[in-house]
């Protein structure tokens, strides 16, 4: 599978000055309170290092990124949209929105985003628009359901679906809006509310590669590296398989920090344990210590790790690959769900073991 990565260096002396300049280049305007972005806590040596070896790609593709000057749509304002949408604006995109809630669209037109009242109107005033919606049945009624954005589509636009969704949708939407004589690319994202507010997302891209070209400056803004992974499908399966894997890993630390608990370890001595060991990952450094004290302030809703759980054991299933861990994973992620806590963090799975514990007590 033809794949390309294009990263940010994740320095702040590289970025100052070259990725300013580059910046500059790819938007229609620059607001006064454009900054470089912050970069993430976390990184380490090897991200450090993977990061001088594509940035000289990245430069190399920047000459195609000139080119885009147009209006940006953004669909959906949700968790992960909404900062998005806000980094266009504050990097001096002229943006529209629309959300189903339409409150969530005042604090970015109070920041300068215009509005259209349905993602047709959106689209039809936009070269560009972009798409974070909750689920496939969301993302398929935005796109192609009554007022849809692909009935505002036509030759010369393009359409970026970067909500987390199955092959199948991704597939479906591409084909209604190559219908239209218009461009798809589907590039969900890997990082959360805080990579989201940072511009530090991940995006896992397929589809048209003109329109990956086009768009890669607005995805330079909004994360710090890209992935095109060729045809579409490709980016919503890696999609699911990452977040397989965060789900179980998930699944398994919770376990972990109740079992220390039960056995009269200190659950915060453990989390730091494994932040120094070979199994360190930045989630159990992140979430550890306020899943300790019971406390999930969402930023990765439970039902879409159950929902991407579920969408990835599809995925298994169609090509009988045996996935059991998973398998036994998204059985938590449902009891929880079952807790009514759907809307709380991913983190909270810990709340179904807890109480299983307790029935078999
Ligand atoms: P969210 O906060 O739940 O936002 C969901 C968005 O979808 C909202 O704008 C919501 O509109 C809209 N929506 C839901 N159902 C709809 C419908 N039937 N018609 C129209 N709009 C609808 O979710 P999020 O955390 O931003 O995540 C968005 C997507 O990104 C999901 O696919 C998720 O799996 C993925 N993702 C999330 C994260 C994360 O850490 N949060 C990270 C990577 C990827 P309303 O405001 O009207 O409800």
């Amino acid at each position: 599978m033809p794949s390309t990565l294009l990263a940010k260096p994740n320095i702040n002396y590289l970025l100052s000055s070259t990725a300013m300049a580059l910046c500059s280049a790819f938007c229609p305007r620059i607001s006064a309170n454009f900054r470089p972005k912050p970069f993430s806590s976390s990184p380490s040596k090897p991200l450090l290092s993977l990061s001088f070896k594509v940035f000289s790609s990245q430069a190399t593709d920047a000459s195609s990124q000139d080119k885009f000057s147009g209006r940006v749509g953004f669909l959906g304002l949700g968790i992960m949209g909404s900062p998005m949408a806000q980094n266009l604006i504050k990097a001096g995109c002229d943006v529209i929105v629309w959300n189903r809630t339409k409150s969530k669209c005042d604090p970015l037109i109070s920041l300068g985003a215009k509005y259209r009242s349905s993602p047709e109107e959106v689209a039809a005033n936009c070269d560009v628009t972009f798409a974070m919606l909750a689920d496939p049945e969301s993302a398929i009624d935005v796109a192609c359901g009554k007022n849809g954005a692909v009935r505002g589509m036509g030759p010369g636009k393009g359409y970026i679906d970067i909500s987390t969704v199955d092959v199948a949708t991704s597939k479906l939407i591409n084909e209604h809006i190559k219908a239209r004589g218009a461009l798809f690319l589907e590039a969900p994202v890997s990082g959360s509310k805080k990579p989201a507010e940072d511009g530090q997302l991940i995006f896992l891209t397929a589809g048209d590669r003109s329109l990956y070209e086009l768009v890669s400056p607005l995805l330079d803004i909004l994360g710090k590296s890209r992935f095109y992974l060729g045809e579409v499908g490709n980016g919503a399966a890696m999609k699911l398989v990452v977040n397989m894997i965060m789900g179980s890993m998930m699944a398994s630390f919770s376990e972990g920090i109740l079992l220390s608990k039960k056995v009269g370890l200190d659950p915060s001595v453990l989390v730091e344990v494994v932040s120094q060991g070979a199994i360190s990952a930045p989630m159990y450094s992140l979430k550890g210590p306020s899943m300790v004290k019971s406390q999930y302030p969402t930023a990765f809703p439970l039902k879409h790790q159950q929902k991407d759980l579920r969408l990835a054991l599809g995925l298994a299933e169609s090509v009988s690959q045996s996935t059991p861990i998973a398998a036994a994973a998204n059985e938590l992620y449902k009891v929880a769900k079952s807790y009514g806590l759907s809307d709380e963090d991913f983190s909270a799975v810990i709340e179904a073991l807890k109480a299983k514990s307790q029935d078999t007590a």
